[in-house]
């Protein structure tokens, strides 16, 4: 990809990436947003997006990585890894979009296991209850995504999106009420909570959490963040929770307080 050799000469001949940036928007504009995305390309466009700030571009990529990247990300560099003079290494956005795809398997469960674990925890009365949440879970593993266990390290996010689509069983117990449950609209809902989950890395979130200086302990950012506000109040794309979250780089607790913060303002 030519990009790699234009950060490649910038390095060398130390150019200012911030001058580059109008001509980078434009290269993008004219060779990405347009074209597919796959799994190659999306792994070798994260570093330039990173490098050129380019916020939109990181989001769509590492958005597209999260949902179509089969198994664990990783970071794909074409030219080889020497650089000489700026500190190229971007902050650790493999670690970040492998989280966030981690996370996207337990909110898949949430709504997939709600309505059977609650079969399977309460006492019931009926004499069916067994065999309706044995024939649930069955249609879960004959569609081959559970155990998730063993469908999501191997498979992207979408493709078990496209078979839990194939999932098409009914509850046979239909005069039993704590039985009769809407399966498919378990399925289709965690598939649609899942979908919408997460909207890419955020740079400018990731730029505003990352620790300053080494002594910097004063909640820098918090001086900025409006409790009540939104969750992409100072960026530039829009995004909700779950990108702040992941995109986040400074440290666990001050995250954690903020949420709480947040949380009790919402
Ligand atoms: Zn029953
Ligand atoms: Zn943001």
């Amino acid at each position: 990809m030519e990009i790699w050799h234009v950060i490649r000469a910038g390095d060398k001949y130390i150019f200012n990436f911030k001058d580059l940036r109008p001509w980078f928007d434009e290269w993008y504009d004219r060779n990405v947003e347009e074209q597919e995305l796959d799994s190659e390309i999306a792994r070798e466009l994260a570093f330039p997006c990173w490098v050129f700030d380019h916020a939109v571009g990181f989001a769509h990529v590492t958005k597209w990585l999260v949902y179509n990247f089969p198994g664990h990300i990783t970071e794909r560099n074409p030219i080889g890894p020497k650089y000489r003079h700026i500190h190229l290494a971007p902050p650790d956005f493999v670690g970040l979009v492998n989280q966030a795809r981690g996370r996207l398997k337990t909110v898949l469960r949430g709504p997939l296991w709600e309505k059977v674990g609650s079969l399977l925890s309460e006492p019931h009365t009926c004499s069916c209850w067994q065999k309706t949440s044995a024939e649930y879970l069955a249609a879960l593993v004959k569609c081959k995504v559970y155990p998730l266990e063993e469908s999501f390290p191997k498979n992207s996010v979408t493709q078990i999106f496209n078979r839990l689509e194939g999932f098409g069983h009914t509850s046979a117990a239909k005069d039993c009420k704590p039985c009769n449950v809407n399966w498919p609209e378990c399925v289709s809902s965690a598939c649609k909570i899942a979908r919408g989950y997460f909207d890419g890395l955020c740079l400018d979130c990731m730029d505003h959490s990352k620790p300053k200086r080494a002594d910097e302990d004063e909640d820098y950012w918090t001086h900025d963040f409006k409790p009540s506000a939104r969750w992409d109040q100072n960026c530039r794309i829009s995004h909700g929770e779950p990108t702040w979250y992941h995109s986040w780089l400074g440290r666990d607790d001050r995250r954690q307080k903020l949420l709480k913060e947040r949380h009790k303002a919402l």
